[in-house]
């Protein structure tokens, strides 16, 4: 198994550079951990921050950047997501009421993380023309059997689009603000740009903070509050809605505290508490 070097630390939030940061705690699971779809044993603890500017948090005690690219490059990341059914069957129906708004004939749609390119999918069922970034060559393989044009990163692509998605990737990133002006480069004037990822100011998050399942220590390492969209310079918020990662996550109270009985104490592979409600956001924005 891999040992992996997780001593990098943020000295000021991330996402607007304060150093007004408070300690939320501890992520304290069980090792060793699934890093994309290795399985690897991490040197340091990880706790989670949250930044007293703009609210949102972010993990101390990652792996570095290019460490944490590797192991996405070659991840076999497309057999995570192979027993999913279709993007309308697997997400919420507010995600897909709102991406129906955007996803219109003959727009060009970008998918930034698109994986095996579901997203994509429903994109061009709705007429639209579809491209993907995605660094995990397996996947890639699979775009290009779909009809999918794809990139291995997003330095690669040219050309402008009407949407850009980011779904489930933010979280991921070290540097989210040089993401943010490259999506911003490759918008359109008006163009959207269309992301998913958790949401920390959820009745979820708040009540378990660093029990919160969400975290994932240490893939997911920026949690953006919706104070930080609302700030974000040359966009323009035009929605938040709360929702879930997907039809799977929205259980009721009773199966979530089975779930927690049965992994923290029958089981003792306790990652966090599942979700309490709605712990997701979608965020459009559009360029101005
Ligand atoms: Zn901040």
């Amino acid at each position: 198994m891999l040992t992996i070097k997780n001593d990098h630390k943020w000295s000021a939030c991330p996402l607007c550079l304060s150093k007004d940061i408070e300690y939320l705690g501890k992520i304290d699971y069980r090792k060793p951990v699934m890093f994309s779809t290795h399985l690897i044993e991490l040197q340091e603890v990880s706790s989670i921050c949250q930044c007293g500017s703009c609210k949102s948090w972010f993990t101390q005690n990652i792996l570095h950047e290019n460490d944490a690219l590797e192991l996405y490059k070659n991840g076999e990341s497309n057999t995570k997501w192979l027993r999913q059914t279709g993007f309308v069957e697997e997400k919420p129906r507010n995600i897909v009421h709102r991406l129906k708004q955007y996803f219109i004939e003959g727009k060009r749609v970008l998918d930034v993380g698109c994986n095996i390119g579901s997203l994509l999918d429903f994109a061009g069922s709705k007429g639209c023309y579809t491209f993907g970034v995605e660094p995990s060559i397996t996947s890639q393989a699979i775009l290009c059997d779909k009809g999918h044009r794809s990139f291995s990163s997003i330095d690669e692509v040219r050309g402008q689009f009407d949407v850009i998605t980011a779904f489930d990737l933010v979280e991921h990133l070290h540097d989210l603000l040089g993401s943010i002006i490259k999506f911003k480069q490759l918008l359109v004037e008006g163009g959207v740009l269309i992301l998913l990822t958790g949401d920390v100011d959820s009745l979820s998050a708040r009540l378990t903070k660093n029990d919160w399942w969400y975290l994932k220590a240490p893939e997911h390492i920026v949690f953006p509050s919706r104070q930080f969209f609302r700030e974000l310079d040359d966009f323009e918020l035009l929605s938040i809605d709360g929702t879930y990662a997907s039809v799977g996550y929205m259980k009721s109270i009773f199966w979530v505290l089975a779930q927690y009985f049965r992994k923290k104490i029958l089981l003792g592979n306790y990652q966090g508490l599942p979700a309490l409600g709605p712990d997701h956001m979608l965020v459009v924005l559009r360029k101005i």
